[in-house]
């Protein structure tokens, strides 16, 4: 384990040698552990029993304008409780957030997969240019891109019969929204669908997870029977 998570069984949870924890890694499944030995900083598990398989995280992918770190601290966090496969920065021509903390990111993403006891942790993509991602992009993947304003179609909509498209992402813009040229780029690509989040204009941070949430209410894991889960 790292030395925070020792330090938080230590400290926060008061945990000793011999007390009973669940582990994840993110390949295994879920194991049932006990404490081995843990003093400052430093503890080691042994695995007694397998409590759950491993499971693969079939959400979308979150591509997100960096915003401020107290709001993006909140996103990343309730992102990976919303099940986005994977977290990618990109910057747009009116980002304005400085440069992104991937490490805080991390951390981040580790410690929201450990409280909603999500077996794997989202991909984390290193921050790219507007114009780079779109370039390069896998093109049997499509891509939701979130705008507010313009004649563009309800997301709930959009998503509606469309069981047949295996791989997602939900693209959100920045505290300034796209620009003009951005947008203008999008609508020649085939793999883009604009899509629109109703007429409020969201915070950046409440666009990216409400689009998560419809997305998963459309076509992902809240939209099927859940297998019966153990306490
Ligand atoms: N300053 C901009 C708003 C940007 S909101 C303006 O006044 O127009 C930040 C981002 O959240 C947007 O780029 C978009 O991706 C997303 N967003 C906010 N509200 C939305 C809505 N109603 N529908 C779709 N996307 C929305």
């Amino acid at each position: 384990m790292t030395a925070n998570q020792a330090h938080y069984l230590r400290n926060v949870m008061r945990a000793r040698p011999g007390d009973a924890v669940s582990a994840f890694n993110g390949r295994d499944g879920e194991w049932e552990a006990r404490i081995e030995a843990l003093s400052k900083g430093v503890g080691t598990l042994s695995p007694d029993r397998q409590t759950r398989k491993q499971t693969s995280e079939p959400g979308p992918w979150l591509l997100f304008a960096p915003i401020k770190r107290g709001p993006l601290d909140f996103m990343v966090q309730k992102a990976v409780e919303l099940g986005a496969s994977a977290l990618w920065p990109v910057m747009t021509e009116r980002t304005n957030a400085g440069r992104v903390n991937m490490e805080r990111l991390a951390a981040n993403t580790i410690e929201a997969a450990e409280q909603c006891e999500r077996l794997t942790l989202p991909d984390l993509r290193a921050p790219e240019k507007y114009s780079t991602v779109l370039d390069n992009w896998p093109q049997d993947r499509q891509l939701l891109v979130c705008v507010e304003r313009g004649a563009v179609p309800a997301m709930g909509s959009v998503l509606q019969h469309q069981a047949g498209i295996a791989a997602w992402a939900i693209l959100t813009g920045p505290e300034g929204g796209f620009s003009p040229s951005e947008l203008d780029q999008l609508t020649r690509l085939p793999f883009v669908s604009p899509v629109s989040l109703g007429p409020r204009i969201l915070r950046a941070e409440t666009a990216a997870l409400a689009a998560l949430v419809c997305w998963q209410c459309a076509l992902g894991d809240w939209n099927r029977p859940l297998p019966p889960r153990t306490q």
